[in-house]
């Protein structure tokens, strides 16, 4: 909330789309625990399974039929994906992705674009979005010249640096590792052809490519940006929407690869709560929601706000950019279209601080950063989109003073 200039909310329930602070007040919510929550908050079925699941006892250390049965939902919706190993964060997903790459194609360096976000895995926080954008940190200190030099970091969307970068690293990084759908530097969808071109880069050098769908997966679509889009990748990374507001997260791929893990493998990973019977619950729950009809559904809620936002900015004369994705949005206070981090953070973070303070102050919690997508889910209704554009018609006035 610093970077726009408020005091954070203190919140005390959250009520399907809607968020209740301390003091009482009320909040149409887009930051919905920043993904997870596709089905909104509280949502009957899913605090009854965890409930359930609470009553059987939090966590054993041997394994559960739930871990099973989530794997098993995951192999049927995320198209590569033949086993899963379930961890408690996107970043330990990561981290462990990038571990995999490193000892399946036995190289070092890892591909990653200006802007994208992983987690906090040391050697990934270069150049990174998310929280590490809002706060203008550049690289985290704490990083050894080491890890730093094994991360390439490329801007998204330009396929001539990309072709650059694989030059300069003899064409033999690990992997090239990628939010197939950006949306930690706000919402920066690939231009036409570029995931076809990671995608071929990985093929013609040897290097896996690691989809990062930790927030794309299982909002987008049922198989995620992959399905949505058209890419495949080697191994993905999952998390958010997979837990339905609970930690989990999990790699995911081919049985040749995901069978070099431990303990089937030799490289390691584990982790003492990973795939524990409150998150399994939590996440089986949500997914037994998600069929094609809450997809559209979600579509149709997003392209319905997304318009209503564009012509509420046109009404009030503020030039803004408006991408959006079923269950993903951004507005971007710039006059051309948003294609990298540069272009994300060449907007104005000052009409954009303007509007936040005037949607809070009409009972709208958004994001508070540009650099944060917006998500809406399946609670949010026609009274939350009719309240959300109403105060935008305002807030807009104001960004635009
Ligand atoms: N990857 C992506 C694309 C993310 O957006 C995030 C978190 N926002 C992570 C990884 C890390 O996930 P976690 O916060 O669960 O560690």
């Amino acid at each position: 909330m610093r970077s726009v200039g408020r005091e954070p909310i203190f919140v005390a329930a959250g009520e399907g789309a809607q968020l209740v602070d301390v003091d009482g007040n009320r909040y149409v919510d887009y930051v919905s625990s920043w993904g997870p929550l596709i089905l909104g908050h509280a949502h009957p079925e899913v605090v009854a399974a965890v409930k359930a699941a609470a009553e059987r006892g939090t966590s054993f250390g041997a394994p559960t039929e739930a871990e099973i049965d989530l794997a098993a939902e995951v192999v049927a919706r995320v198209p590569g994906a033949e086993m899963v190993r379930l961890v408690s964060s996107g970043t330990e997903a990561a981290m462990t992705a990038v571990r995999l790459a490193r000892a399946v194609t036995g190289r070092d360096r890892i591909v990653k674009f200006a802007g994208a976000y992983h987690g906090h895995v040391d050697g990934l926080l270069a150049d990174a979005g998310s929280g590490l954008a809002t706060q203008g940190i550049p690289s985290s200190p704490g990083i050894t010249p080491a890890q730093a030099r094994d991360t390439i970091v490329v801007p998204w969307n330009d396929f001539d640096r990309l072709e650059a970068a694989l030059a300069r690293d003899g064409g033999k990084p690990a992997a090239i590792l990628a939010e197939p759908l950006p949306a930690n530097m706000g919402l920066v969808p690939p231009v036409e052809g570029f995931l076809d071109a990671l995608r071929a880069a990985c093929d013609r050098t040897g290097a896996l490519l690691v989809l990062d769908e930790v927030i794309s997966g299982f909002r987008v679509a049922r198989g995620g940006a992959q399905e949505r889009l058209g890419v495949r990748g080697d191994l993905l990374v999952l998390g958010k929407v997979l837990g339905g507001g609970l930690p989990l997260a999990a790699v995911a791929g081919p049985r040749a690869l995901m069978e070099q893990l431990a303990p089937a493998g030799e490289t390691y990973q584990a982790g003492t709560l990973s795939g524990n019977p409150l998150a399994t619950a939590a996440g089986l729950a949500t997914l037994a929601r998600l069929d094609p009809a809450a997809y559209e559904r979600l579509d149709r809620t997003t392209t319905a706000l997304a318009a209503g936002l564009a012509a509420r900015a046109e009404g009030a004369g503020v030039p803004v950019q408006v991408p959006h994705v079923c269950g993903l949005l951004t507005v971007f206070f710039s006059n051309a279209p948003v294609r990298d981090y540069d272009g994300a953070r060449g907007a104005d973070g000052a009409a954009f601080a303007r509007f936040h303070a005037g949607m809070l102050e009409r009972g709208v919690y958004l994001p508070p950063s540009p650099y944060e997508a917006w998500f809406p889910s399946l609670a949010h209704g026609p009274d939350e989109l009719d309240r959300t554009l109403q105060a935008a018609e305002e807030a807009f006035e104001e960004a635009g003073r």
